[in-house]
């Protein structure tokens, strides 16, 4: 008996489970086929599951590769613990002899085993000498380039696999967008139809993204809000410090900084202070969260964009564990994409190429007015819903404008000045403004001077933020503004440009804009 119905038998009498968890089914009827498969799944889906299970129920041994010897450690423990015959080769094993003989000896359901040693020619033919059943690849994103973790020795897994051609592969991972995903199942000659991609949604989240204008009174907006335990994260060392001081100060709650600049004592008080409260509000670079386990969190904020959308995902999904209702919301700022695209010129290729994409994803994430999780479920390659009514833009629709030819005035008012100055002056000179500096420069005497209406105005502000996030106007050096991206298209009338306007917000009891 084999396939699907004596996986159920196996799920129960192995695991003690009594039923599949989202796609795990899908990935074990390719398995037990024999059909190679890449399974996209975010941690905690039940990937090892899908590996564990098939290596039990057929003939053979399952090669598990993976690139943290601590986590095959943990692997290896509950593998044995459900009575599964298990086995890892590492630096860190004394009983090399006793595993080697076991596998000869047919006697192992699963091996464990790091890249570095998989990717060398003796272990292929230590592999010949019985069989195998499968080879699961954990962390598969590692063997692209274009995964933000690529490693080489996870590229020369392919040479051990191709010795084995018979022997079909499970790719696994949390992260992959599009490119890497396809870049993994060209790598490990996974057929188009073996993705089984799924479960990113986090329905108890809310998400939503605003412009920063004045991060201490916004945040401080939230916290009236919401008083259970929150993560705000800030870039860098010094903003992390600030805003902690000055949102303990201004809400009276406790709130505790923590980066790496801190010494190891107090970092590690904090953390643990904040896994024990249930209204403390940590504040933190990004170094804080990885291996946290606290259910209760109840917001994540941003100031400043993230790395990328899946780092974005990452770190709002350390909020609601427990299910109830929590928030996700982003503060940011053209500024914050100026940077990252400044940062850009200092990679090198293929890499900046592939970090121009993340930061055009994330910026098409920032910038629309579709629904927050559709975009970004859309990302990972899901096809949710268009509307989930739990995000900013589904319950409060903003508005699209067509803001082309505003465009178009405000990039030749960067060209003719000069592409050297900020915002505020361009404003002056497309508003037309009696300005002693716009005079100075002769600007008043431009063809763009004075050429914006004043209620076409109050757009520039969003509309610059756009073009910002977009990479078509980038910050010099000595804070100006120039041309890049599409620019030029759209210039010359190629490109058209359309820009959310976010609806007018609510006044609330406090005078200020609900964050
Ligand atoms: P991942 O590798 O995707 O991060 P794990 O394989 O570590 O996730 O599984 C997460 C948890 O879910 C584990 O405790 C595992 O035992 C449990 N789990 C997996 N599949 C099932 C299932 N079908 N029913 C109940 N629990 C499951
Ligand atoms: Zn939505």
């Amino acid at each position: 008996m084999n396939g699907i119905a004596s996986a159920y038998q196996s799920l129960k009498d192995v695991f003690g489970f009594e039923g599949f968890r989202g796609r795990q089914e899908d990935v074990l009827t390719r398995v037990l086929a024999g059909d190679s498969t890449l399974a996209v799944m975010p941690t905690g889906a039940g990937k090892s599951l899908t590996y564990q299970l098939p290596a039990v129920m057929l003939a053979g041994t399952c090669v598990v590769i993976s690139p943290l010897i601590a986590l095959m450690h943990d692997q290896l423990r509950s593998a044995r613990a459900n009575g599964i015959r298990a086995a890892t080769l590492t630096s860190a094993d004394a009983d090399w002899r006793e595993t080697q003989d076991a596998f000869r000896a047919g006697e192992l359901d699963l091996l464990y085993v790091a890249p570095e040693r998989a990717s060398q020619p003796a272990f292929r033919d230590f592999l010949s000498a019985a069989p195998l059943c499968l080879f699961a690849i954990d962390e598969a994103h590692c063997v692209s380039e274009w995964g933000h973790d690529f490693r080489p020795d996870y590229r020369m897994l392919r040479g051990l696999m191709d010795a084995f051609p018979q022997v079909p592969r499970l790719a696994l991972t949390a992260t992959a967008d599009r490119q890497t995903r396809a870049d993994v199942m060209a790598q490990l000659r996974i057929p188009e139809d073996g993705l089984v991609l799924a479960g990113f949604d986090r329905p108890n989240i809310h998400y939503a993204i605003r412009h920063r204008d004045n991060p201490v009174r916004q945040l401080t907006n939230l916290m009236a809000g919401e008083s259970g335990p929150g993560i705000v994260y800030a870039q860098t060392r010094r903003k992390v410090e600030d805003l902690a001081e000055k949102l303990a100060a201004a809400t009276g709650r406790p709130v505790r900084p923590y980066h790496a600049g801190l010494d190891p004592a107090t970092r590690a008080a904090n953390q643990a202070a904040f896994v024990a409260s249930e209204d403390m509000v940590i504040v933190a670079t990004v170094a804080f969260g990885m291996g946290i386990d606290k259910p209760d969190v109840r917001f994540v904020a941003h100031v400043g964009v993230p790395k990328s959308i899946e780092a974005y995902y990452q770190e709002t999904g350390r909020a609601g564990r427990d299910g109830d209702p929590s928030q996700a919301v982003m503060f940011w700022g053209a500024g914050d994409f100026a940077t990252a695209r400044q940062r850009l010129a200092e990679v090198e290729e293929p890499r900046r190429n592939a970090e121009r994409a993340r930061l055009d994803a994330l910026a098409g994430l920032v910038e629309t007015a579709e629904c927050r999780r559709a975009v970004l479920l859309r990302h990972f390659g899901e096809e949710p819903p268009g509307h989930c009514g739990n995000c900013d833009n589904c319950l409060e629709p903003a508005g699209v404008t067509d803001a082309t030819e505003l465009a178009r005035k405000l990039l030749s008012a960067v060209y003719r000045t000069g592409q050297s100055f900020g915002m505020g002056h361009l404003q002056k000179v497309l508003t037309g403004s009696e300005d002693e500096r716009v005079r100075q420069r002769g600007h008043d005497r431009l063809s763009v001077f004075g050429i914006v209406e004043p209620d076409e105005a109050r757009l520039l502000q969003p509309l610059s933020r756009a073009l910002q996030a977009r990479g078509d106007l980038v910050a010099t050096e000595h804070g100006g503004l120039a041309l890049g991206g599409s620019a030029r298209a759209i210039l010359k009338g190629e490109s058209a440009v359309q820009i959310v306007v976010p609806p007018r917000r609510q006044r609330t009891r406090r005078g200020d804009a609900t964050p």
